[in-house]
């Protein structure tokens, strides 16, 4: 059994690239629009999918258009979409993004169906979970689900990550310690430890203090400083891969994906790591978040 199940938010970006923004009451004519596949649940899923995992994600999507280009997009990725459902009346989830011409941008999120998944989702979903070797969660979607899917798997036995992002604050202590991977980039490290996250050294002090506390295995991105671990199978650090970095959006949701997929096929934290550091620097040498993540083969061609 080598399944891996993403519970978690799917966004559709709208992207509109401005000269400048409209005043109140002013109609303007923008040069450019392109619409893209997001959330961070969808572009984790993608990821490790992408990467040949086999994928089964739960999400909500709204009554309205995005919703069938949604699950077409998870489709052509080889995602399994029985729990991607429809919620009626609801909007879809969606990102309206703004870009100037200094790249500068402003965003608006729009969680629709997203924000309408309860933990009878976890319930529902329950045989799906059972049959997986590690469940994926973020924080983009209500949090008593995340609760409900920890305790599931806590329950059942199923390895368990949680990508704490967005930075949330106040995550309940005794469903943290109930995680085997913790997975924060610096700015979550920083809000969830309560300790400055500014360089390698102080990092590795916040991710310490949260094993202290119960947390198995921590798992932290530092963005162009690498990957760091700190947990019961010691300390150490993996640099990021040197590359022109053209675009890091999605690029912590491209080393999650990666993650999973490695670590649940060898078990092998460290590798896993490698992997993940390689793929997601890989993602930042090109644009767009899931456009940006290579298949097997063009990962291949990244690594020789
Ligand atoms: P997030 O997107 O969640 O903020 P990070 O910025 O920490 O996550 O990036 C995730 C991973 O992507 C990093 O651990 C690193 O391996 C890789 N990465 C990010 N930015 C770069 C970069 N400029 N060059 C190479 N790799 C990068």
């Amino acid at each position: 059994m080598n399944r891996i199940a993403v519970i978690g938010s799917n966004m559709v970006d709208l992207i509109t690239y401005v000269d400048r923004m409209p005043e109140a009451g002013e109609t303007l004519e923008a040069p450019r629009f392109s619409l893209g596949c997001g959330g961070k649940g969808a572009n984790q899923a993608v990821a490790a999918a992408k990467l040949g995992a086999d994928v089964v994600f739960v999400t909500r999507v709204g009554d309205d258009f995005f919703a069938d280009g949604t699950i077409a997009n998870l489709q052509a990725c080889g995602i399994d979409t029985r729990h991607v459902r429809k919620v009626p009346g609801a909007s879809s989830g969606v990102a309206p993004i703004f870009v100037r011409p200094d790249s500068g941008n402003s965003i608006l999120i729009i969680k629709g169906a997203n924000a309408a998944m309860d933990a009878i989702a976890i319930k529902d979903a329950a045989d799906a979970l059972k049959q997986s070797s590690l469940i994926v969660l973020q924080l983009e979607i209500a949090i008593e689900v995340v609760y409900a899917a920890i305790d599931f798997a806590a329950e059942h036995g199923i390895p368990v990550l949680l990508n704490p992002a967005p930075a949330v604050a106040g995550l309940d202590p005794a469903r943290l310690a109930k995680l085997d991977f913790l997975a924060p980039n610096e700015t979550e490290l920083a809000l969830l430890s309560g300790m400055p996250v500014t360089s390698l050294e102080t990092a590795q002090a916040a991710a310490r203090s949260l094993v202290d506390n119960g947390c198995t295995h921590i798992i932290a991105t530092l963005g162009e400083k690498g990957a760091l671990y700190v947990g019961c199978e010691g300390e150490w650090h993996i640099p990021a891969c040197r590359v022109n970095a053209v675009d890091t959006t999605g690029a912590g949701d491209a080393f999650v994906g990666c993650f999973a997929k490695v670590w649940s096929e060898t078990h092998d934290i460290r590798t896993a790591m490698e992997e993940a550091v390689a793929y997601s620097a890989c993602s930042v040498t090109a644009f767009g978040t899931q456009s940006s993540y290579p298949d097997s083969a063009a990962f291949e061609r990244f690594r020789d």
